[in-house]
């Protein structure tokens, strides 16, 4: 996509800090980091959103993930990492091209979660089971 950013960065028309490059994936150091040595993974071609890649890409591209979390908390020394895939506006997606933050985490870092845990009615959780493994069959 012409005026997509990310798209310009595996083009190389932008610069960036490249970590790794093949058919289906990118990999870089992100602009403005949560930590040192915050990676992202993108696919080369143009997705806005994850439930748009096709398998293959998607395993294409996530073939890498588990080697570059190996090789950031290598070279950063962190003691865990968040993989962090942020789908649409309403969840903190900025750039609209498909992307995987891989996020060093130390035990003082300033980054917290704002987790509020739930719980389900009777039933509830049933049906919506149900309802999902209905969809993934379609
Ligand atoms: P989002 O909020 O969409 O999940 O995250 C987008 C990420 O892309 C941000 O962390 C931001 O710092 C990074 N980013 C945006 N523009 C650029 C750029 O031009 N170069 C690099 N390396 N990272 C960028
Ligand atoms: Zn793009």
């Amino acid at each position: 996509m012409s005026d997509c950013i990310f798209c310009k960065i595996v083009s190389g028309d932008i610069p960036s800090a490249c970590l790794l490059k093949d058919d289906d994936a990118f990999a870089f150091l992100d602009i403005g980091p949560l930590a040192e040595g915050h990676a992202l993974l993108i696919p080369t071609r143009h997705y806005e959103t994850l439930d748009q890649m096709p398998a293959s890409e998607a395993a294409g591209l996530l073939r890498h993930l588990p080697a570059l979390v190996r090789a950031v908390q290598a070279v950063t020394g962190c003691t865990g990492v968040n993989v962090l895939q942020n789908n649409g506006r309403v969840a903190h997606q900025v750039v609209p091209h498909v992307h995987f933050h891989i996020i060093p985490r130390t035990a003082d870092d300033a980054w917290h979660f704002n987790w509020p845990v739930g719980d389900y009615p009777d039933g509830r959780m049933a049906e919506l089971a149900t309802a999902i493994v209905a969809e993934l069959e379609k």
